[in-house]
């Protein structure tokens, strides 16, 4: 019997505003849907964030044994700058700005965000298609749409008729919006605004003698919108209805509005079962984002290369940092809750790495199979990662305790132990074990901390013989210090 039909998925749909039981179309299938990059500039760990919520959703449903076809596409094309209407395409910006052809730019921001999602242990989706592949596709989309009367070409491009689908079906019902209201909260349209309607948006635009990304359609030259290029993919892969749409919160309205309203409009059917939105990342309390300079980069976390870390994070250790929030909380990042949850992730990993040493007895205080259970629980509650964790350290707890010869396990409790542990830890959340290589150079690093700071006390103490000899002695050993006004660094070579 697969572990699936043993547990009873809640999560909290979007599009109800509740938590409701999860119920696969296919039994034992999953489709699930993610937006994924638009490939113009190095990811932020604010999308990481969101990445790594569905990656973690994505090994839960395979660690029950569901065979899930995950989709997460890469935004190539047709993302206007500031999500705007008319705005220049990010990524022809980003080429105009570098002089770089647009599929340079797509390229080299395509391999940065793999080689960070490698770093942080990712699994890959299934498929990963790209906008600028699915071109047809969204030109078929566009000619559905327009055959139902939902959409007007105008000037070589085509716009989405938003109040006329609100006649017969409902806009906004994602993001709880009311098309008057949008209405009445809009300025008149620019004079130079064809659009009937501010609400309406593109599904194809003309593409101004200037504009590099382009492509032949019935309406002229031109690029697809970027609602559309989701609608195309996800379908496409898919199918008309799938399971799970899932991106983060800030995508809501007006992208995934757009896409429920392009699908109902071309197919009369609601596109996605189940819309799962993760939480934003902020720093200083303010979103994480590239265009306002509130941002930390995955590589600046590793290398502690930012003024507002005191030392570099593992990338499994920002994993683990990550998934002590819940993933439609908002999660603040800063030097102080790395620090504290490093030690929470480095108690964890000593304590996985000691259950093979265990001294084994007759009886045990501890109900394995109970615990085992209610890490099941935790992940069953709409993958509530901050109360499995919780559950970890309950049994963290236990493992030391048996250490300290207090209680004992039996053989039999310490496999279960052992294999719920790898279950949780490594094949769900994702996380990876520090060899003790890592812990080697960890300590070796703290013992530099202290002799850095028996030389500064030396100094203080003006005995020069003492600090010069510490410097001279490490620096025998390859460990160069390196003192500035900030206070001493050191590299190792
Ligand atoms: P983009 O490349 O801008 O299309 O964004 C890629 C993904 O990152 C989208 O799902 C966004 O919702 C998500 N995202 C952007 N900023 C943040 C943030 N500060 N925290 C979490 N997710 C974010
Ligand atoms: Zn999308």
């Amino acid at each position: 019997m697969p572990l699936y039909e043993e547990h009873v998925i809640k999560v909290h749909n979007s599009l109800t505003g509740k938590k409701e039981v999860f119920k696969p179309i296919n039994e034992g299938h999953i489709g699930m849907y993610v937006c994924g990059p638009t490939v113009y500039s190095n990811v932020h760990l604010g999308n990481c964030r969101t990445f790594m919520s569905f990656d973690m959703i994505f090994r839960y449903f395979r660690h029950l044994g569901y065979k899930v076809r995950y989709v997460r596409n890469i935004t190539d094309a047709g993302h206007l700058v500031d999500d705007s209407e008319d705005g220049e395409d990010k990524i022809a910006k980003k080429a105009r700005l570098e002089q770089l052809e647009p599929m340079e730019v797509v390229q080299r921001y395509t391999v940065d965000f793999h080689n960070i999602l490698e770093k942080f242990n990712f699994l890959s989706p299934s498929i990963e298609p790209t906008a600028t592949g699915h071109i047809i596709e969204q030109i078929e989309i566009i000619k559905d749409i327009l055959s139902k009367g939902y959409a007007y070409e105008i000037n070589g491009s085509v716009y989405f008729d938003v109040v006329k689908f609100n006649q017969t079906h409902e806009y906004g019902k994602l993001s709880g919006r009311k098309l008057e209201d949008m209405i009445a909260n809009t300025r008149e349209l620019a004079a130079q605004d064809e659009k009937k309607s501010p609400q309406d948006f593109a599904l194809w635009k003309k593409a101004e003698p200037q504009h590099i990304m382009r492509w032949p359609s019935p309406w002229g030259d031109g690029f697809p919108g970027w609602h559309l290029e989701c609608t195309a993919m996800s379908t496409k892969y898919l199918g008309e209805s799938f399971d799970i749409h899932g991106g983060g919160m800030d995508l809501k309205f007006p992208h995934h509005e757009c896409e429920i309203a392009q699908a109902e409009a071309s197919n009369g059917k609601s596109p996605v079962n189940y819309w799962l939105h993760a939480n934003m990342l902020t720093l200083n309390g303010k979103k994480m984002a590239k265009s306002t300079g509130n941002s930390i980069l995955p590589g600046e976390i590793f290398s502690g290369e930012n003024a507002i870390l005191s030392k570099p994070f593992s990338p499994s250790m920002v994993r683990f940092f990550m998934m002590q929030a819940h993933y439609t909380s908002i999660l603040d990042i800063s030097d102080d809750a790395l620090l504290a949850s490093e030690k929470g992730f480095n108690k964890l990993m000593e304590a996985i790495n000691s259950i093979d040493s265990l001294a084994t007895g007759k009886s045990t205080h501890f109900d394995v199979e109970k615990w085992r259970q209610s890490c099941y629980g935790a992940m069953n509650d709409d993958f509530n990662t901050p109360i499995l964790i919780a559950q970890l350290f309950d049994a963290v707890k236990h493992i030391n305790l048996i250490k300290e010869g207090k209680v004992t396990i039996t053989e039999s409790d310490k496999d279960l132990l052992k294999e719920t542990f790898h279950s949780f830890v490594f094949e769900v959340l994702g996380l990876q074990s520090t060899s003790s290589s890592d812990e080697h150079t960890e300590k070796l690093s703290k013992v530099v901390e202290l002799l850095i700071q028996m030389r500064k006390e030396a100094r203080e103490n003006k005995d020069f013989a003492t600090s010069d000899s510490i410097r001279d002695q490490l620096l025998a050993l390859g460990i160069q210090l390196k003192d500035s006004k900030e206070g001493t660094t050191f590299s190792i070579n």
